[in-house]
Formats: structure tokens, sequence, C-alpha cells
């Protein structure tokens, strides 16, 4: 039995996932997102096609890790609980192959300062987490080091991780890191792209603290 709420999320989950597909950013069976429920979360099942789920797909990883319902919960669960547990600023965490985010992961590339909307990950760069097997907890380890004080990461010949307040905010930032890296490889086939310098970067990230921010009652 799950109550309303935590129908609500399952449901907002599988929209995530249908809108990480539509909007380009990933594809197919690829993938899976997660959100905080309590002190367990929500997560999407391992191999299923998106517009097949039903809420009651979705798993329930309690606060020791172990899933609660009537599948397995996704391959990478590892990372993902990891990330929520350290992340006291993380709602929601969204794995995706996005086709040019794993362009340069599969260089071992990050996407530097090239970009003043870098700063939108929280740094002056998009890591690379070097690679490990899928599902392995070394993959969590070393995505968990590359998201040190960022919203994003790339994973090396695999895909990227990005993590935000609750659903909304994961896929509308999985949009700018794969829009980003679109234009950082169409930037390198026309020449080096200049990267902009680290005092620059501290000024635009100290500008993103406030920005969008609409004075309350507006
Ligand atoms: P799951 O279907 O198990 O979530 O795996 C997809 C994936 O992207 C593995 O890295
Ligand atoms: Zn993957």
């Amino acid at each position: 039995m799950t109550g309303r709420s935590e129908d609500n999320l399952r449901r907002r989950i599988i929209e995530t996932c249908l809108g990480m597909n539509r909007l380009g950013v990933n594809q197919g069976m690829a993938g899976n997102v997660s959100a905080r429920l309590g002190d367990g979360l929500l997560i999407t099942p391992s191999g299923m096609p998106y517009d097949a789920m039903k809420p009651a797909d979705i798993v329930f990883l309690d606060a020791d890790g172990q899933p609660h319902g009537e599948r397995n919960p996704s391959s990478e669960w590892r990372f993902h609980y990891d990330i929520l547990r350290h992340r006291g600023d993380a709602g929601a965490v969204l794995h995706a192959h996005a086709p040019f985010c794993t362009t340069l992961a599969c260089l071992g590339r990050e996407i530097p300062a090239f970009h003043y909307m870098v700063a939108v990950a929280g740094g002056d760069s998009v890591r690379c987490a070097p690679y490990a097997t899928f599902g392995s907890q070394e993959l969590s380890d070393n995505a968990l080091t590359a998201l040190d004080g960022r919203k994003a990461c790339l994973l090396a010949n695999h895909g990227m991780i990005c993590i935000d307040r609750d659903l909304d905010a994961v896929l509308a930032l999985a949009v700018e890191v794969e829009t980003l890296a679109r234009q950082y490889c169409q930037a390198l086939q026309l020449g080096e792209p200049v990267i902009l310098p680290a005092a620059e970067m501290r000024r635009v990230l100290e500008k993103f603290k406030t920005y969008g921010k609409q004075p309350a009652g507006s």
C-alpha cells in the first residue's frame, strides 16, 4: 500500500523518464531515475521500457539499501543510494546515456569552461569520472568523487549523472548539460574552443547564486 503523495512521486519518476527520452537526453531503456522518499528512495526498475512502466513497478529502497517492490531496482541503485545518502542538497538523481555527454565521456574528456553556462552544474567544469563496470560500487565511488561540489558529472565510456533538489530541476539540468556537451563537441570540430579564465568563472558562479531568483511575493 502506498499513500497518495508516494503514488504521485512514483508517477512523476515515470514522467521524468519519458521526458528525458522525449527531450533527447536519453534513449531506449538506458538510464535510470530516483527521488528521495523519507529516509529511503524510489527508483526505476532494471531493464524496463519507460512507456510500459507503471507506478507499482517503481522500487522503494529503504535506509539500508534494501529493495521493496515487485521488480528488481535499477542496476545502478548503488550510486543513487550513495548520492542521496551523501548529498543532502539532492532530492533527485538522473542517469542517462545522453549522446553528446557520452561522446565526450568515451574520450575520457570533461566539459571545461568553454561557455559560462558550465556554472549551471556548480563549478568551472563538468568532470568525467574514471571508467568502472556498470552497477559496481567502484562506479558509485568514482561518481561521488566527480560530483564533489557539483551537480553533474560524466561517466567515462558510459554516460552522465545529474543531481538536483527535485525531479523537475534534475531533468532541466540534464537538458542544460547535454546542450553544453553538444555545443562543446561542435566547437571542437571547428577549432580549439576558448576556455574562460578561473577568475571569470568565479564571478559567474557568484552571480548564479541569485540568478533567476525573483523577490518573494512577485
Ligand atoms: P537499468 O535498466 O538497470 O537501470 O540500467 C540502465 C543503465 O543505464 C545502466 O547503466
Ligand atoms: Zn547507464
